[in-house]
């Protein structure tokens, strides 16, 4: 089934065209990398997805309803939920309060606040700190807490291990597998060899190609996409715009 259909999605920054036409698919639970260069349009694309930057042109589908016009608050309803870069949460709150949020505003199901703290058993330790004092791992695992808990079909992860520890980042890492299977994950990311040793589909967003890959990656081979010496698409198995 699929959970989320992007047709022919432009995104602008002022005069910039920074999304030029991207089609592609993604099925429900599958679990996806995004990669790409700096500025190719990567958070722009996830922002878009989440309804926090305007779809200039085409549309998005999130299993079969187009959404491409919905205010961000009614797209977390309908199951997107994003994790942002720079590990934004309310620093004055606790982190109790942070996830209170989003479980109050999110959908209602099965991840109370009792089942994210089940899940993450970091996070338990840290409800009733003030999250402005959290280290940056801490963070990274309330963020993803905190999206958790808006009861998401569908995840949007920023480069949610950007700027951490490596032992940490292998902590966030280990997290998400726990999540595979239990909801679609897209996550940007330029840490190539934990792509190309975890995810199945990698699609690569540059200026003026979008490449769209399954099947057994290789680091060599997620480098040369990254690296835009790849110009082709790997595998067409469901879409994947060539532009
Ligand atoms: P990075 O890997 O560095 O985070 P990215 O792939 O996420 O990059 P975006 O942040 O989506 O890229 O930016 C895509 C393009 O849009 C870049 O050329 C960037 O300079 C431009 N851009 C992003 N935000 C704005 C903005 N607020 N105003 C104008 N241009 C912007």
């Amino acid at each position: 089934m699929i959970a989320l259909e992007l047709s022919a999605v432009i995104g602008r920054h002022g005069l910039l065209q920074a999304i030029k036409g991207l089609t592609l698919q993604i099925a429900r639970n599958e679990v996806v990398a995004l990669i790409g260069a700096n500025g190719a349009g990567k958070t722009t694309l996830l922002r878009m997805i989440a309804g926090l930057h305007p779809l200039a042109d085409g549309e998005i589908r999130l299993f079969g309803a187009p959404i491409g016009q919905m205010p961000a608050h009614a797209r977390v309803k309908a199951g997107i939920a994003l994790s942002p870069e720079g590990r934004r949460l309310f620093g004055e709150l606790t982190v109790r309060e942070n996830l209170q949020i989003a479980c109050e505003n999110g959908r209602r199901g099965d991840w109370t606040l009792d089942r994210v703290c089940a899940a993450l058993p970091q996070i338990a330790p840290l409800l009733r700190r003030t999250a402005g004092g959290l280290s940056g791992g801490q963070r990274q695992r309330v963020l993803i807490a905190r999206a958790l808990a808006c009861e998401p079909d569908l995840l949007l992860l920023d480069e949610p291990t950007a700027s951490l520890d490596p032992t940490v980042q292998e902590d966030v890492h280990a997290l998400l597998r726990d999540l595979n299977q239990r909801l679609g994950i897209i996550m940007v990311s330029h840490d190539l060899g934990f792509v190309s040793l975890y995810f199945k589909t990698v699609i690569c967003v540059n200026r003026d190609i979008h490449v769209h890959a399954t099947g057994d990656l290789t680091q060599e081979r997620v480098a040369r996409m990254y690296g835009r010496e790849v110009r082709l698409l790997l595998h067409a198995e469901k879409a994947g715009g060539d532009r």
